[in-house]
């Protein structure tokens, strides 16, 4: 055993093969070296909750957390859709500085490793400054979310977004998208740049993502593609019916379809919401073994539409969970609210539910997963994975009775961010009853950004 090793115990624990009880799990240079079941908690340091492997938020906009309950209300001229929530946005954009985005950023990562989350994958299109030119550093805004993961603890796969143009067929970038907008060597620039920030953390992974097919030709499509062949490839995809129509109207083909037509899409690939798709389409991004990346709080908030699981599910497909425009912040959340939209849909109970384990159980082993998947990496409670453990608060009655798999629905179904007592990432004790031991600072810093942009 290493001279620095440490050891947790833990009354119950999810281990890839199940759940175990009496669990110490040995930590050593931010790794797991072993766990075992089965051992006394005598001279151990004891946490008598249930361990759980961290999730993956597959899907983030870290700078949109600051919009947070500011666009819940009637424009004049209707309801309001995503279109409208994007004018918002824009009118927003036009005042992030650098340091308003590392505040804002910082806070948002804070509250994913409160609500469960211990890696994030960003979805980063904000490049350049208010003028909408580059900075001396083109990659300074990744920077700055390299410096907030960094201050947060939390672990980081960073996706540099590709975004050229305003609609299908390479139509010209908005004013409101100057901030987004390169081409493919203006991208590769602060592709790099972006890798030299995240050099110092631990295990940053720094993919690409072209932005969706409306922002992006297919040539850029294909230039960014071959830029990091061995890394995660991130697209916004069928979230709103119009994408939908204006990609048959430019093509003939939905978007899902052109981009399995034209693209080889694998498992590396992460396909964000999918919310209008065909059957078939949904059996084609099965069988090619992507993510699909469901955002199920933001696609209620802005109304986007319900993702066909059961059709996608029973073809074979991977999912994952993200917080997207980060509107509230909890994995307990984002999971229950697919369950949910998934019943009010189809009119049943426990849709996510496999045979053999409860609905809360299915729901977090898939978005484990196919959250591993998408973010470029490994994990689960077993040697070799980085130590990211998230603890739920002893509730002794239900490890008592029966199956541990009722831990996770109380905590989905009932209690949701309450029930989440310490979060570990990397062996370090970043969430301590249920709070971020750097909260203070870091919300002092985000009500101070909060201030001066919505004065
Ligand atoms: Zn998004």
């Amino acid at each position: 055993m290493p001279a620095n090793a440490q050891t947790l115990w833990f009354k119950t624990a999810l281990l890839p093969d199940g759940w175990a009880g009496d669990v110490a799990i040995t930590i050593a240079g931010g790794l797991i070296v072993h766990v075992e079941a089965g051992v006394p908690a005598t001279g151990l340091e004891a946490h008598h909750g249930a361990a759980l492997p961290g999730l993956v938020n597959l899907h983030s906009h870290g700078f949109q957390r600051a919009m947070s309950g500011l666009t819940e209300y009637r424009q004049s001229g209707g309801d309001g859709d995503f279109w409208s929530w994007r004018e918002l946005l824009y009118k927003f954009v036009d005042r992030c500085t650098p340091e308003d985005v590392e505040a804002i950023t910082a806070m948002a990562y804070a509250e994913m490793l409160e609500g469960g989350f211990t890696r994030v994958a960003e979805f980063h299109y904000l490049h350049h400054d208010t003028a909408g030119h580059a900075f001396s550093d083109p990659g300074e805004m990744a920077g700055r979310i390299a410096a907030a993961a960094r201050d947060t603890g939390i672990g980081l796969t960073l996706l540099p977004v590709l975004y050229a143009h305003s609609g299908f067929g390479g139509l010209e970038a908005t004013s409101g998208q100057r901030r987004f907008i390169n081409t493919p060597a203006s991208y590769h620039d602060i592709l790099s740049s972006a890798e030299a920030h995240c050099a110092g953390l631990p295990d940053a992974i720094v993919g690409t993502a072209p932005h969706s097919l409306r922002a992006v030709t297919p040539g850029e499509l294909e230039e960014l593609t071959a830029m990091r062949p061995d890394r995660p490839v991130h697209i916004h995809i069928a979230e709103q019916e119009k994408e939908v129509a204006d990609c048959l109207a430019w093509s003939g083909a939905r978007p899902v379809d052109w981009l399995l037509d034209h693209v080889a899409v694998d498992e590396r690939w992460c396909l964000v919401h999918a919310t209008h798709t065909t059957p078939g389409e949904l059996q084609r991004i099965a069988a090619s073994g992507a993510v699909v990346g469901l955002c199920p709080v933001t696609e209620a908030n802005l109304g986007d539409g319900i993702f066909n699981a059961p059709e996608f599910l029973a073809a074979g497909g991977h999912f994952g969970v993200g917080s997207d425009s980060n509107v509230s912040i909890c994995a307990a959340d984002e999971l229950r609210m697919l369950e949910y939209s998934q019943r009010l849909a189809f009119r049943r109970r426990n849709v996510i539910a496999e045979a053999a384990t409860s609905t809360g159980c299915s729901l977090f082993e898939r978005a484990l997963e196919g959250g591993y998947r998408a973010g470029g990496v490994t994990g689960g409670l077993m040697a070799g994975a980085p130590a990211d453990i998230v603890v739920l608060r002893d509730t002794p009655h239900s490890i008592e009775t029966g199956s541990a798999d009722r831990l996770l629905d109380a905590w989905i179904f009932r209690q949701g961010r309450s029930a989440i007592g310490e979060v570990w990432r990397r062996g370090r004790k970043l969430v301590e009853k249920g709070r971020h031991v750097g909260r203070e600072p870091i919300k002092a810093r985000f009500h101070k950004a909060l201030h001066r942009l919505v004065s």
